[in-house]
């Protein structure tokens, strides 16, 4: 069989342009192109990284928001609403925009490094487009693909959550007490991965666990 398909190879092989090298080709919205635009070839592969099987629905949608730009983040706000502060509620000296909440912000950039530096190490990024790279890269161990995947919406999630309690004028809640709340979350959902017998995953808590720095 793999003779046959040999020989069909070659047969079409010299039906092409030998002349001319091989090249690359990028899937793009509109087809196969040959020009590389990171924006349109992330937006594809997105769904992959926030769509995946262990995810919380909840968790997945907010991601899903972020990564399309849709949260109503003060900067969008200010667009028909006029004279209203946009400065962000959880650092208060920054205009608040998407890529300020995650992960800009001295706040949230705290909660995201220490969720995710022990597993990612050298490949570690607060920078949004870097964090969404990482999040469709199937070079990544799978326990880390997993844990960065989680641990991205679970952030997300959270910070939101915070963000809108302080805008509602709620107290707020320690940066220590929301890494604590979201550590445990992580350390809940990763237990339900093994109770569920998901054979590939079955050592992801222990994993967790030995990333926490
Ligand atoms: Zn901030």
């Amino acid at each position: 069989m793999l003779k046959d398909i040999e020989r069909a190879l070659d047969s079409f092989r010299d039906q092409l342009n030998t002349a001319e090298d091989d090249f690359d080709m990028w899937r793009r919205s509109s087809g196969y192109k040959p020009k590389f635009l990171i924006q349109e070839t992330l937006l594809l592969l997105w769904p992959k990284g926030i769509w995946f099987s262990q995810a919380t629905p909840k968790f997945a949608f907010m991601a899903w928001l972020a990564t399309r730009g849709r949260l109503s983040t003060m900067d969008r706000v200010s667009q028909w609403s006029q004279g209203i502060d946009t400065s962000c509620v959880l650092c208060k000296n920054t205009p608040e925009s998407q890529n300020h909440l995650f992960f800009e912000c001295s706040f949230s950039a705290q909660v995201w490094e220490h969720l995710v530096k022990g597993i990612l190490q050298n490949s570690y990024t607060a920078e949004w487009t870097g964090i969404k790279i990482l999040l469709v890269d199937r070079n990544l161990e799978r326990y880390k693909l997993l844990c960065t995947r989680y641990a991205f919406q679970a952030a997300v999630y959270a910070i939101w959550r915070e963000r809108n309690r302080r805008m509602h004028g709620e107290p707020p809640l320690p940066t220590q007490a929301l890494m604590k709340l979201v550590d445990k979350g992580m350390r809940n959902k990763l237990s339900l991965i093994k109770l569920h017998g998901w054979k590939r995953f079955e050592g992801i808590l222990q994993f967790w666990f030995a990333t926490r720095v």
